[in-house]
């Protein structure tokens, strides 16, 4: 990972000032019930849908008494087909807070701000950047690819710490100085980042050329924008039902074949797997081919749960006397209890081996 160069704020700021948006209607101003209300309307909606909604909703109501106050159904109307409803209900609840809990008066920090209905974290600190120049770090979606491409920060921000870890450095990389001196910079700070993953580092063709910060960007240096940010997807549990052919031959042998090499257990030697019971007595017939004259009838084991990162696997084995072995194979052979040690098994499969028979 590279590091930022020191001047970043300052060149961000500096562009901000020259190339940014400056004469949106929500910019220009630190009454925090219009950021506010602009923060919420721009999230998972386009700024040219919020130019259109943000007047019409400060004219019916134009402060943070007047939403509280309101019935749910107007503000639930004003919101019509901006859809994500559950903004419009926040939006609300965090308005009547405000009234409730601090006199009709927008907290100032960023931390209290974040304790508010609707406010998560990079809100309250745009919120609070704006609106009173405190240092605070804002990181949404656009601000992550910015950075992480600066600095080539791979970290999986999947990973609850390298996110908190991009937070450190966001924060690392604000503006400097006094109150005075913050309250102009953070509110530039702030808005370059935005603009800067708005209209220039873009997801998908960014225009590094017209980019303050291209010459110290890991990421343009590599031509690799597209590598980041990383965020692999949580995968979600699943569960499946295996069904166990524990075929025992003569002196405790038991029939083993190599896993394919790829998948769960891949290229290690397990007992014949199926999808269902019909499949395993299917396929100890079309092993036996006859020849398994001696054999009892196939007597189901305790099933038991094995437990993989993401799956579930709930493991049905079947014990199955063979009186006439089949021959050995590439795949698979007849192994005896002497050699399970040295064979490389499943966990759950050796714990079967060495338990249930
Ligand atoms: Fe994004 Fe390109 Fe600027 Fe790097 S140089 S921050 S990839 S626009």
């Amino acid at each position: 990972m590279g590091a930022a160069p020191e001047d970043f704020a300052a060149r961000v700021t500096a562009w901000q000032a020259v190339h940014g948006r400056n004469t949106l209607p929500w910019q220009n101003t630190r009454d925090p019930y219009r950021v506010w209300l602009s923060e919420i309307m721009l999230q998972q909606t386009q700024v040219a849908t919020v130019l259109d909604y943000f007047p019409r909703f400060l004219g019916r109501l134009p402060d943070v008494q007047t939403l509280a106050a309101a019935p749910a159904d107007v503000v639930l109307e004003l919101w019509s087909g901006l859809g994500y409803y559950s903004r419009a209900r926040n939006l609300h609840a965090c308005a009547q807070a405000v009234v409730e809990r601090f006199g009709g008066v927008f907290p100032h920090s960023a931390a209290l701000l974040e304790t508010l209905p609707g406010i998560g974290r990079s809100t309250a600190a745009a919120i609070a950047s704006f609106c009173f120049g405190e240092r605070a770090a804002i990181l949404d979606a656009n601000v992550k690819r910015v950075l992480t491409r600066v600095l080539g920060y791979g970290a999986d921000l999947a990973r609850p710490a390298a996110e908190r870890a991009l937070w450190e450095i966001a924060t690392d990389l604000l503006p400097r100085g006094d109150a005075a001196g913050l309250a102009t910079a953070m509110p530039r700070y702030t808005q370059g980042l935005m603009d800067l993953g708005a209209v220039v580092c873009l997801a998908k063709k960014p225009n590094c050329l017209l980019c303050p910060v291209q010459d110290v960007c890991v990421a343009q240096r590599e031509g690799r924008q597209s590598a980041y940010p990383v965020k692999t997807k949580t995968l979600k549990r699943s569960s499946a039902s295996w069904w166990l052919l524990v075929a025992r031959g003569p002196a405790g042998r038991v029939w083993l074949e190599r896993r394919p090499a790829t998948g769960i257990w891949a290229g290690l030697h397990c007992t014949p797997v199926f999808a269902d019971h019909a499949a395993l007595v299917a396929g100890l017939a079309a092993q036996t081919g006859g020849k398994g004259g001696a054999q009892v009838e196939p007597r189901e084991l305790p099933a038991f749960l094995h437990v993989l990162t993401h799956r579930d696997l709930y493991l049905h084995p079947v014990l199955a006397e063979v009186a006439v072995p089949w021959p050995d194979t590439a795949e698979g052979r007849w192994a005896a209890p002497v050699d399970w040690a040295a064979i490389g098994l499943p966990a759950p499969v050796r714990k079967l081996l060495d338990g249930a028979l």
